[in-house]
């Protein structure tokens, strides 16, 4: 835990965020500025601030990110859709917490 990060606090339940799915590893709820009609992020409990800190052993919750993101899909009736994880400031990473973007085509 992260004590000034936004999505440590979502998934402390200190900032609210509607909770679409929750288990030991992940969570995942909307976008609060969504970029598509369907915009979810999917997030790890644990703090990694991008995918160029993952360390050996972080394969369990990442490779879990991506069965969230199909579980979400389909709970939100989304057969196609796209997932986006941005690496760096310049590449358009805002939150230094992990996380998937889960979005419809349109
Ligand atoms: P990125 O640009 O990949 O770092 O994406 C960060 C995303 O987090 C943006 O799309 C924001 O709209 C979203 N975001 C920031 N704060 C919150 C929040 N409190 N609840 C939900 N989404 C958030």
């Amino acid at each position: 835990m992260d004590k000034d990060c936004v999505f440590c606090k979502i998934s402390a339940k200190e900032i609210p965020a509607k909770i679409e799915y929750e288990d030991e590893y992940c969570l995942s709820f909307p976008d609060i500025n969504p970029r598509a009609k369907t915009h979810l992020l999917v997030i790890p409990k644990k703090h990694i601030p991008t995918i160029n800190d993952l360390e050996d052993g972080d394969e369990k919750i990442t490779g879990r990110m991506l069965t969230v993101a199909k579980k979400v899909a389909a709970k939100f009736n989304m057969p196609s859709y796209r997932l986006l994880i941005s690496v760096g400031k310049e590449a358009g990473q805002e939150v230094f917490h992990l996380h998937l973007h889960v979005m419809s085509p349109h």
